[in-house]
């Protein structure tokens, strides 16, 4: 039997695994990335938002990844990467529709919210098409001298005192001082050491600590209509629009549920439903799809014309989507983000927690290789993720349990923007993101995740002056840190500047 031997094995090969794996290679490590599939294939989770742009611009300029540096903003994309799809995000849209009627904007935008993330289409940030973008890093990781065994599995992995031993489905046998999980929900390295988040049964799971319970049925289409245009034709108070709607993660708010749409330039749109509460599996996906769509007229004519695109050419249902693990605290294991817990699509969280904890890894690695302190401090990292994960929960159940009142649906969003910015902020101006994702690091944000979930959770959201608790509430809450004029009562839900750039 073969066996290969490593500095890093990477486990997982989608932009989180192929990206960490080349970096380690520029810094002289020797690397080996494992992925089960061969690109390029499908993959699901693309709108990107200023974080996530801002850790993707310095990680190429630390490490001279010249191909990606232009991703980190729509123009420079659009200039330097012309033939690699992707969609212009220039923010989050919101529409609030009601069932049996056509979408009513209301006299003042009551049933919408716009919020910009960028001041120019230029500075805009991205949806990644990731068939092409993930296929593009895998293909730069070998150039970078990372050897890649695709088509094959990670079949079982041992920690042999000082290095690990992992077995692939090829029948290579590898050794290797550190395993860099990325296999995303798949969870490779917490499930061969009998530790995942499968099932919030299962002791060893921190699932059962997650509030947000979510199911969701998506795939990529060809011709769904502009639903900008339709807007711009039918509502006057359109022209108050910060941006084009359709440039953005554009968000449908059905009665119980909601509906993503991001639009690729490439004519391909992503579009995905997204469930609270339901009890199993969603096994009947075209139908609770084309019920849904159904009963919302203005939804409905999107998809007049609209077709499944030839990948994956099917809807997929995904059943609970929220996973948790504990840390483990394990010698010589890294889990990123993809591959230690997930939320929610709302809010756009993942592509962002992924590549700061993707820096903050291999800037460790980079400075402590060989050192003992390599090891605490990626345990300390473990500790961060876990809270980092704990925050987007409460952010994202408290965003649901206001779903039913756009006011307070837009004060517990806003929660989670000044969270964002402030992260943005700092990075930017003092060059500090050691408040982590989110600045869950910074107590006053857990607190104020936790004080606001707990009143929307108590209070019935139906009862206008309830909402406007929750409103004064989070104005209040956020005021010390409220650099981009969020919780405006004078703008109608048209917020044009809250870029940190
Ligand atoms: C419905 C949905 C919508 C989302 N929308 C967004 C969004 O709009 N914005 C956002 O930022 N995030 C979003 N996300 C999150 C986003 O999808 C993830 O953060 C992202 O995919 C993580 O990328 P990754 O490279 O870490 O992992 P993945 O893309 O999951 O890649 C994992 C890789 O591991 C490989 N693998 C699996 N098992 C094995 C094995 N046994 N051996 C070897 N390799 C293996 C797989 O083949 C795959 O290539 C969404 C997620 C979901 C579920």
């Amino acid at each position: 039997m073969i066996t290969l031997d490593f500095d890093i094995a990477v486990v997982g090969g989608g932009f989180s695994g192929t990206l960490t794996a080349r970096i380690l290679a520029k810094q002289g490590r020797t690397v080996l990335l494992v992925d089960s599939n061969k690109q390029p294939r499908f993959a699901i989770g693309e709108s990107s938002v200023p974080a996530g742009n801002m850790v993707l611009a310095s990680l190429a300029d630390r490490y001279e990844l010249s191909d990606i540096r232009p991703l980190a903003k729509y123009g420079s994309w659009k200039q330097k990467k012309p033939g690699l799809a992707c969609g212009l995000k220039r923010g989050f849209s919101y529409f609030f529709h009601s069932t049996g009627a056509d979408f009513d904007p209301g006299h003042n935008h009551e049933n919408e919210l716009l919020v910009a993330a960028s001041s120019s289409d230029a500075l805009g940030d991205t949806h990644w098409f990731r068939e092409e973008l993930d296929f593009l890093f895998l293909k730069s990781a070998r150039d970078a001298g990372v050897t890649v065994h695709d088509g094959t599995t990670v079949d079982s992995i041992a920690n042999q005192g000082g290095h690990w031993q992992l077995e692939l489905g090829s029948g290579i046998s590898v050794k290797a001082k550190w395993v860099i999980d990325a296999s995303g929900r798949r969870q490779v390295t917490s499930k061969l050491l009998g530790q995942h988040a499968g099932d919030s049964t299962n002791d060893s799971s921190a699932t059962g600590l997650l509030h947000t319970n979510t199911s969701a049925i998506y795939s990529h289409f060809e011709d769904i209509s502009g639903w900008h245009t339709w807007m711009t034709q039918s509502h006057n108070g359109s022209k108050e629009y910060p941006f084009n709607s359709d440039h953005s993660a554009q968000h449908h708010l059905l009665d119980d549920r909601w509906l993503w749409m991001l639009r690729f330039d490439n004519g391909i749109t992503s579009a995905g439903l997204v469930i609270p509460n339901i009890e199993s599996y969603p096994t009947d996906v075209t139908e609770i799809w084309d019920t849904t769509i159904n009963q919302y007229p203005s939804v409905k004519r999107l998809f007049h014309s609209a077709r499944l695109a030839s990948t994956p050419q099917k809807l997929i249902g995904a059943g609970r989507m929220q996973f948790l693990n504990h840390p483990l605290q394990v010698e010589g294991l890294v889990r990123l983000p993809s591959a230690f817990g997930f939320i929610d699509p709302l809010h756009s969280t993942g592509i962002a927690h992924n590549l700061i904890a993707i820096e903050r890894t291999v800037l460790a690695m980079e400075k402590y290789w060989e050192s003992p302190v390599l090891q605490t401090t990626l345990h300390a990292h473990e500790l961060l993720q876990f809270e980092e994960f704990l925050v987007s929960d409460l952010m994202i159940d408290t965003a649901y349990k206001c779903m039913g009142s756009p006011s307070a649906f837009e004060a517990a969003t806003m929660l989670y923007f000044a969270a964002a910015i402030r992260y943005e902020e700092n990075r930017m101006r003092q060059n500090d993101d050691s408040m982590g994702f989110l600045c869950a690091h910074e107590p006053f944000w857990k607190s104020a995740a936790e004080e606001v979930h707990k009143v929307c959770t108590k209070l019935d959201l139906a009862e206008s002056k309830n909402q406007r608790k929750i409103e004064s509430r989070v104005r209040n809450l956020i005021e010390p840190y409220n650099t981009a004029g969020l919780c405006r009562t004078d703008i109608n839900s048209m917020y044009a500047y809250t870029a940190a750039e």
